[in-house]
């Protein structure tokens, strides 16, 4: 019958109409900001600096190897690596990144940055509310306003992060294993008989 589909898609839109007034599965908006849709996780914004433990500075992933400034397709990430080295979050001594700023106005949300990243020192946030008036200024991150915490990292990823601590816990074992083992080298006494590598001594005579 001529016109049929219109109909029916009239008498639909009409059920979803007066039933979202009675039946909350029918009302598909909420009545933002007051009310929010959970966010699903994988959902992805702009990156952010993971850092472990309670100080943001002492506990950055981030070794500041630049990987990620040459990786980002519109270059917005700025580094600039320091001079010094501090444990990383292995306990391994390496650098920091000294600057580390993201202009998120350029950022495209690619997550490149966090595919090539080998710390896993920068993640994608789900953070949306970022309106600002300054458009140069308020959206040049640097490392203060990008480091967040692991606790964070769990919340809006807890798979992924789940993952995450699990491989850096196993390196970390096997940091902890390879410093013990040399530790006990250095402390086992040699027996009076043992011949000392370079020593000179042969063990035909
Ligand atoms: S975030 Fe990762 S890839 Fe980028 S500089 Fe830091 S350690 Fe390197
Ligand atoms: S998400 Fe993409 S565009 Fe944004 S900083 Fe990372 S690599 Fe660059």
């Amino acid at each position: 019958m001529l016109g049929e589909g219109i109909a029916k898609g009239l008498v639909e839109t009409a059920r979803n109409f007066f039933g979202s007034y009675f039946t909350k599965d029918r009302l598909t908006t909420v009545q933002y900001p007051e009310e929010r849709l959970p966010q699903f996780e994988a959902a992805r914004n702009f990156p952010f600096l993971v850092y472990d433990g309670g100080d943001w500075q002492a506990g950055l992933r981030c070794v500041g190897c630049q990987i990620c400034e040459k990786e980002c397709p519109p270059k917005c990430i700025y580094i600039e690596k320091s001079k010094d080295k501090k444990p990383d979050a292995v306990g391994k001594l390496q650098f920091y990144p000294a600057v580390f700023n993201i202009d998120v106005s350029v950022c495209m949300s690619c997550q490149i940055c966090v595919e090539v990243c080998p710390f896993e020192a920068i993640k994608m946030d789900t953070e949306f509310e970022l309106s600002t008036d300054d458009r140069f200024g308020g959206l040049l991150w640097d490392k203060a306003q990008l480091a967040k915490s692991n606790e964070h990292y769990r919340k809006i990823h807890p798979t992924e992060a789940a993952e995450v601590d699990a491989r850096l816990a196993e390196e970390k074992a096997k940091v902890d294993a390879k410093v013990k083992a040399a530790a006990e080298n250095k402390t086992t006494p040699t027996s009076p008989g043992a011949v000392q590598p370079g020593s000179g001594a042969s063990s035909t005579q």
